[in-house]
């Protein structure tokens, strides 16, 4: 389906940038008019999705994360956070609720659950040293 609207955002995976990055995004959705909550959701979600791009896919190393976001008709909006980093070698396992690759570091494994859970589809894209694409889609409720 052709998009009626969309942006592009790209920046350094650095932690500090993270509150930019979901602000950007609600900035761009705030056109529609959202709801608090549905905002708020949205904001979670790509929070959790940059997250794993900087801590998981990047690891220690700095590389950029990628956001494309986009409006299409009847209130749908889709958004994608995109990395090249190590990428996931199983993705169902990655998405299982509680599991973590790192949980000395008081990771819950709960990052996808959220995103499944705030947006209304959520499909996980990978390949092992290549990165990875988290494409989250949601339809806005109906203006009155
Ligand atoms: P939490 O999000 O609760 O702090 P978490 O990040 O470990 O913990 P999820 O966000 O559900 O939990 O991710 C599950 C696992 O999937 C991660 O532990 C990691 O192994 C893998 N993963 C997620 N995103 C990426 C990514 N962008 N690149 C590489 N691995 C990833
Ligand atoms: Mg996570």
């Amino acid at each position: 389906m052709k998009y009626i609207n969309s942006f592009k955002l790209q920046f350094v995976g650095r932690s500090s940038n993270e509150g930019f990055s979901r602000s950007a995004v609600a900035a761009f959705l705030a056109q529609l008019d959202p709801t608090v909550e549905e905002l708020s959701d949205i904001k979670t979600a790509v929070s959790e999705a940059v997250t794993n791009a900087i801590v998981h896919g990047y690891g220690n190393k700095l590389g950029i994360v990628y956001i494309n976001a986009y409006v299409f008709a009847n209130r749908k909006i889709a958004i994608d956070v995109k990395d090249k980093g190590k990428g996931i070698e199983d993705i169902q396992r990655a998405m299982t609720p509680l599991f973590t690759t790192s949980p000395e570091s008081e990771r819950s494994g709960l990052g996808f659950t959220v995103m499944e859970a705030f947006m209304d589809k959520l499909r996980v894209r990978s390949k092992t040293g290549k990165g990875t694409v988290v494409h989250m889609v949601k339809t806005l409720k109906a203006k009155e």
